[in-house]
């Protein structure tokens, strides 16, 4: 276990290293409890051919909110089964079903935050609980919030959060997938430059930002996979930032 003080020395040292010698050293030094997270957009397929390179047998978590476009599960079906990828789905807690069906329409459009925590956070928090490191794919050009990142964020729960590529611009990942003539997401050419789920994504023009087209207009621009959402695990603070209804499943304290 690294001392927050080994976690700050080392993330500076990995500013000038390259995407592969951060991944290899998480895999080394955290194996066999390191896990990655990916979308299977096509801003994710550089991370997943270099970890297909250096080590298939990471597992990979793709979330299923239930809310991805096809085109999304036929890509992740296509990148695991030709880089034979260790790939595993999250689903949400089941407790929380019979108030997702009842709010299906609802949920992304009257209370995203409350979708993504569902769908994403709470899957993904769940997932994590017995790993030491996750392997993110975000990038600081991406949002303000991304912007502030460090390589390696030790969480209070001890849980490394380490981001290989963070230094990279969308020119860099352009200019890899174009060297490893890599395959892009079917909707990416359609101006879906970030895909997300079909409720919350839009297609942009070619010069708008990579991510104008998540939650466009509506004030979000992170799931809370990346915020301090993620951080906390206790439903009663999260609660004041969702507009529906949840008192039925804070009346189930086991679903949380
Ligand atoms: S991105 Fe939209 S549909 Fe997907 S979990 Fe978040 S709010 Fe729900």
């Amino acid at each position: 276990m690294l001392t927050p003080l080994e976690v700050e020395r080392l993330s500076d040292e990995f500013e000038s290293k390259t995407p592969q010698e951060i991944i290899a050293w998480a895999i080394d030094a955290f194996w066999p409890q390191v896990a990655m997270s990916s979308s299977f957009q096509t801003q994710s397929v550089p991370l997943l051919h270099m970890v297909s390179q250096i080590n298939r047998n990471l597992l990979i978590y793709f979330i299923d909110t239930g809310y991805h476009f096809w085109e999304t599960a036929i890509f992740r079906e296509q990148l695991a089964s030709q880089w034979h990828l260790n790939v595993l789905d999250l689903y949400r807690d089941t407790r929380w079903d019979a108030f997702a069906r009842n709010n299906t329409r609802k949920l992304p459009l009257e209370d995203p935050n409350l979708c993504c925590y569902i769908h994403k956070v709470q899957p993904m928090q769940r997932a994590m609980k017995n790993m030491l490191a996750w392997i993110s794919g975000i990038r600081r050009d991406q949002t303000d919030a991304r912007a502030q990142a460090k390589i390696l964020e030790l969480q209070e729960d001890g849980l490394l959060k380490v981001n290989p590529m963070l230094n990279w611009t969308k020119a860099d990942v352009r200019r890899y997938a174009e060297e490893h003539d890599l395959p892009s997401h079917p909707l990416f050419e359609k101006g879906y430059r970030s895909v997300g789920c079909a409720p919350c994504t839009v297609a942009v023009g070619a010069d708008d930002d990579e991510r104008a087209g998540r939650w466009q207009g509506r004030g979000k621009t992170e799931c809370g996979l990346h915020t301090e959402m993620f951080k906390h695990k206790d439903f009663s603070k999260l609660k004041r930032d969702f507009y529906l209804d949840v008192s039925i499943m804070e009346r189930r304290k086991d679903a949380r």
